[in-house]
């Protein structure tokens, strides 16, 4: 992020939503150097000197906070970079991400870390949190040094992409996490169940002739990983939770005491495995796989009851030539940072499945995990802000993407919400080009 001195704005009349610091009216949003000063009554607030948005009718929430993003670099910078991925986070809302190790080559010293972080500076139009792989070159073998890694400003590891295989070297690498701190996130699968596997196990595999990747793939891990954790008292973040089982595997640790924190992604949220009998399948193609029905309603009830503490997207963002393949050769992943919330106010909130206020909570949920500060409304707080207009229409992909790929799950989709402007680490980060931001009083 490049230094700056703050924003100096106040967001007139909008409808501010906190749900976790209990803020929740229409209020003036006053934001001074980059602080926010006052949630004032409506038009009461002092704009002395401040750029005034009209914000009747708008909402103003507490901007989102990513803990799984794929910034591809180092290696694929075709993909994308920290330039692009943190501008497609901004126009999410997101005022902070968390990108993944698993880079070519991966992310696996302290050195790298250091390098991310100079580049991050100059370059990030929102926050950028870096994690290193747990085990060198991601093999599942020897651990990376991760003390010297956490000193160099690392948030945690992760050999995401890659389950660590080995309980004997993840129960290392949590004797390691208790005493340097850094919480360890786990992309949870058994490689022995999952095998060649390139969808979700069950009927519809069956009937396309797809080899299947069982739901127990992910769940026994999660418990395997759980009851570790316990055992050294470790601290463990589950990634992209897909299945029924895995939700109960969740909650069990939570209710044992275990440290345990866990994620699930928009589109396990949002869609099945019916998709993948699409024509345009490899559109859909993703580790975990999109699962049934009856995992997704799992899902949504572990996003209610707080089993599941966040939102993440897993952005994954792959050049075209992997994805307009047969499916079994496809990529795994896609993109979702510019569309998460869009997408999630339709689905779910529209769809009457949600609260906003919930979606909200869940969405900014992601720092936590990490041991960093929930973004908040709070005055006195940094302004970390997304200011959404919940009644615009816009179609995924239409005006293109700020990220350098696009493999987004909704392309084409019409969907209902649009971020206008995001503050991030107290600076206007992203504002939407068709919406003028207002004069200077
Ligand atoms: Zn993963």
């Amino acid at each position: 992020m490049r230094p700056g001195e703050g924003a100096n704005l106040v967001l007139r009349g909008a409808t501010v939503l906190d749900p976790a610091a209990g803020i929740e009216g229409t209020h003036d949003v006053v934001i001074r150097a980059g602080e926010i000063a006052e949630l004032a009554p409506p038009g009461a607030g002092d704009t002395d000197g401040l750029e005034v948005v009209e914000a009747e009718g708008l909402h103003a929430f507490p901007a989102f906070f990513d803990p799984h993003v794929h910034l591809r670099v180092p290696g694929r910078e075709d993909e994308e970079d920290v330039e692009t991925g943190t501008r497609a986070a901004a126009a999410g809302g997101y005022c902070g991400i968390l990108a993944m190790a698993n880079t070519e080559p991966s992310v696996s010293t302290a050195a790298d870390i250091e390098a991310l972080r100079e580049e991050a500076r100059e370059q990030a139009s929102v926050p950028v949190g870096f994690l290193a792989t747990v085990t060198r070159e991601m093999e599942g073998e020897e651990l990376t040094e991760m003390a010297d890694i956490r000193a160099a400003g690392a948030v945690g590891f992760s050999d995401d992409g890659l389950p660590i295989r080995s309980a004997r070297v993840m129960r290392r690498a949590l004797q390691y996490q208790r005493l340097c701190g850094g919480t360890i996130a786990l992309h949870e699968e058994d490689p022995e169940l999952s095998g060649d596997g390139v969808m979700h196990e069950g009927p519809v595999s069956a009937a396309l002739g797809l080899a299947g990747i069982p739901s127990v793939s992910e769940s026994t891990m999660i418990a395997r990983d759980a009851a570790l954790a316990r055992y050294e008292d470790g601290r463990i973040h589950v990634q992209h939770l897909s299945a029924e089982e895995s939700v109960a595997a969740v909650r069990t640790a939570k209710a044992a005491g275990a440290q345990i924190s866990c994620e699930a992604t928009p589109h396990h949220l949002c869609l099945t495995d019916e998709q993948v009998r699409a024509l345009d399948a490899s559109r859909f193609k993703m580790n975990p796989p999109l699962r049934t029905e009856s995992d997704r309603q799992a899902l949504l009830e572990g996003l209610r009851d707080g089993t599941i503490d966040c939102i993440a997207t897993d952005h994954a963002p792959h050049a075209e030539e992997e994805k307009t393949v047969p499916f079994e050769q496809a990529a795994m992943g896609v993109t979702g940072l510019e569309t998460a919330f869009a997408a999630l106010h339709t689905d779910l909130v529209l769809g009457g499945v949600i609260d906003l206020g919930l979606l909200v909570e869940r969405l900014a949920g992601g720092a936590e995990p990490f041991g960093l500060e929930r973004p908040t409304l709070a005055p006195g707080s940094e302004a970390n802000v997304a200011l959404c207009d919940l009644s615009a229409k816009w179609t995924v992909g239409e005006e293109g993407y700020e990220s350098r790929s696009s493999n987004s799950w909704c392309a084409g989709r019409e969907l209902n919400g649009r971020v206008l402007v995001t503050l991030a680490g107290g600076q206007v980060a992203y504002r939407l080009r068709s919406f003028s931001l207002g004069v200077a009083q």
